[in-house]
């Protein structure tokens, strides 16, 4: 495992990738859990090279949000990916990657935002920007993407697919934690009551599914189950929606492949999470 940490070393390693090999890409801002590392070993089992990118990218943080306190440990992150058959590790510096007098974004329209876009604003804008920088470095054939942040794979693969990128994206089930909350590097802010109340995502996403196996379409209903769940935890509904897997707009009559997607706060943290409402 090779760390590569400026961008002309990952251009000139990218730039001489075989075309019979397949390159396999998870990008990540660290601070590993095993969701991480499940893309990881998807992408070392399908590619024949993998390159996984350690970057907190400033540009999809807001102003009051957590890039200061994004919780961070390189250390350890290097130690967990060296008992994969991972090729190169890539860390850039947030100067190289946004150098002085730096100007151009990319906005994935429409898409980017509703859901986590508008409570976000501006942060698939960074998100689309950093990955598509991170793309052009690496060269990748296929990038391993969590549907944890559902949002994320399908405003990029819109990107990928508009700005005629060869990379294609591979989504990823969510890890959860073994009682059912999403793994993510947030949940470091969780400890005894807010980690107990965090579990109110995967029990609204438990009773949607349950109601939807009992035959219940009519969204409305739904919404009302899920919502009191989160409300009887004491925590704050950013958003609850029922909305088409690719377009991302809302339905009112569910159907199998309807996705449920929630932001919810629980004390300061914000937690999302989303499931397919037939298993
Ligand atoms: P992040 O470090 O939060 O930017 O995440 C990097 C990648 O890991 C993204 O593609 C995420 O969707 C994915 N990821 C994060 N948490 C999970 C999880 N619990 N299960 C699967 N993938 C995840």
């Amino acid at each position: 495992m090779q760390l590569i940490q400026t961008l002309q070393e990952m251009q000139a390693l990218s730039q001489n990738w075989q075309k019979d090999k397949t390159i396999g890409f998870v990008p990540t801002m660290g601070f590993l859990h095993e969701g991480h590392l499940s893309l990881v070993e998807a992408s070392t089992l399908q590619c024949d090279t993998t390159i996984v990118s350690i970057f907190i990218n400033p540009s999809q943080f807001g102003a009051n949000e957590d890039l200061s306190s994004y919780p961070r440990n390189m250390e350890r992150d290097l130690q967990l990916l060296s008992s994969y058959k991972v090729d190169y590790v890539f860390i850039p510096t947030a100067e190289d990657i946004y150098p002085q007098f730096y100007r151009t974004w990319v906005n994935v329209e429409g898409i980017s935002e509703v859901l986590c876009g508008a409570s976000r604003p501006g942060h698939f804008r960074g998100v689309a920007t950093v990955v598509l920088k991170l793309v052009n470095l690496v060269n990748p054939d296929l990038m391993f993407m969590g549907e944890k942040d559902f949002q994320q794979v399908a405003v990029l693969k819109t990107m990928l697919s508009d700005l005629n990128l060869h990379c294609k994206i591979v989504p990823c089930p969510i890890i959860r934690e073994a009682d059912g909350l999403a793994m993510s590097s947030r949940n470091t802010y969780l400890s005894g009551e807010t980690r107990q109340q965090a579990l109110c995502l995967s029990k609204a996403i438990h009773k949607a599914k349950q109601l939807y196996s009992q035959g219940i379409r009519d969204i409305k209903i739904l919404l009302q189950a899920a919502s009191k769940i989160i409300v009887d935890n004491n925590a704050e509904i950013d958003y609850i929606q029922f909305v088409h897997p690719e377009t991302l707009l809302p339905v009112e009559i569910a159907e199998t492949d309807t996705r449920m997607i929630l932001a919810v706060k629980v004390g300061k943290t914000r937690l999302i999470d989303n499931a397919q409402l037939r298993a």
